[in-house]
């Protein structure tokens, strides 16, 4: 018999599927949900409607327009919208093999390719022949730490680097909800403010929604959503795991490709990446409810597992011929997804980790059992890279 991998909410037990559906949430919600997050991370919470949004209003708080920000050179699109949307400069450090994470190492590169160009004026010529793009000369005023896939980086080491340059930390935990980091401190607890997303197959999922907590003084006015969510997206939250378990129903008559597509194109379901960042628009009350359970509950495994492999197209046909789907992995292109990347301008040549690794990695949710996939770790384990 065939066992069907499909991430569309798999995580979503039939229960907890029922719960989410038809759960009604109050403005008490909300408010238990804030000041829970406050005193867990010690600063003033907002709650926003995705992940993005409370990153940008992080950075809006500590950044001015223009200044530079270092951010993960193997990330998701979201975090780039973010920085967009305060309109700093990204500047990408290139990631290690172990965990996916910059490190002193490529900090520093990142800092020393950026500082290489002396005049300002010929710095503000590069940004704009790459339409504010390029890292050349704009001052770095912080970093963005992001614990890809829940491995956490040393915190130690990049605090010590933060402190030595005048960074402000900000701390992204959309994968690392509980992971502690090597010297014993929880995620989230370390930097000017931290950023927590709510999204699908993030470490605390409700579809939707996010937050950010605001711990030290920050220098510019945030002004807290007051907006109530769109229906439309308030509904898509609320049916997105009812319709994927739907899908992973008809994947036995091969029907999940045409209904996924036929719901994306009504718009009853919306790719994550297409999720809009919106500063005005508050969290629907009953994804504040769910998150707030979870938040009580979190277990601390890391979020997913992952390889590097080589030939993945032809490995990842085998895996579906073995009835394990790949709706897309983490991630295919350094800021993923790919129909986004153009836009990004990311410096390969600069990050050549991210770019490599982004073509080799495979990963797995955690949240299936080891019975699940273990056909789909050995036919993985023939496909490892040699030096990993
Ligand atoms: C998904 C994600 C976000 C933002 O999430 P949304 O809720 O989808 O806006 C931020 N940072 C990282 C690293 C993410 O993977």
């Amino acid at each position: 018999m065939k066992h069907y991998f499909l991430g569309l909410a798999a995580n979503y037990s039939r229960r907890r599927r029922l719960t989410h559906t038809f759960a009604v949430g109050h403005e008490k919600d909300r408010q238990e949900l804030k000041k829970f997050l406050e005193k867990k991370y010690d600063g003033e919470a907002i709650l926003t409607k995705n992940g993005r949004s409370a990153l940008a209003l992080a950075l809006k708080a500590y950044f001015e327009p223009g200044d530079g920000i270092i951010v993960n050179g193997f990330t998701c699109y979201a975090v780039y919208e973010a920085v967009k949307a305060a309109e700093l400069i990204p500047i990408w450090a290139d990631i290690n093999k172990e965990n996916l994470n910059f490190d002193i190492n490529s900090l520093g590169i990142a800092l020393a390719a950026m500082c290489s160009t002396e005049h300002e004026d010929l710095a503000r010529a590069a940004r704009s022949v790459s339409g504010g793009h390029a890292a050349a000369n704009a001052i770095p005023k912080g970093i963005v730490i992001q614990n890809s896939l829940g491995n956490p980086v040393d915190i130690g080491q990049i605090e010590k680097f933060a402190k030595k340059h005048d960074l402000v930390i900000i701390e992204d935990l959309a994968h690392s909800v509980g992971v502690k980091y090597p010297d014993g401190r929880e995620a989230g607890t370390v930097g000017a403010a931290t950023a927590l997303s709510f999204g699908k197959d993030k470490s605390i999922d409700t579809i939707s929604g996010g937050a950010v907590i605001l711990r030290h003084p920050y220098k510019n006015a945030i002004e807290a959503p007051s907006k109530v969510p769109k229906i439309s997206d308030t509904l898509r939250a609320r049916f997105y795991p009812l319709f994927g378990a739907i899908a992973r129903g008809l994947s036995y008559i091969k029907l999940s490709g045409p209904w996924m597509r036929m719901l994306i194109k009504i718009h009853w379901v919306e790719k994550s990446a297409d999720n809009k960042l919106d500063l005005e628009r508050k969290i629907a009350k009953f994804e504040a409810k769910i998150a707030l359970k979870q938040l009580k509950e979190h277990s601390k495994k890391p979020l997913r597992t992952f390889f590097l492999v080589k030939d993945r197209g032809e490995l990842i046909k085998k895996l579906q011929k073995n009835g394990y789907y790949f709706g897309g992995f983490w991630y295919e292109k350094p800021v993923s997804p790919e129909r986004y990347y153009k836009k990004v301008h990311f410096p390969e040549e600069e990050c050549p980790v991210a770019t490599e690794v982004s073509k080799k990695i495979i990963n797995l949710p955690t949240f299936y059992s080891k019975k699940d996939l273990e056909k789909a770790h050995k036919i993985i384990e023939e496909y490892l890279e040699e030096d990993k």
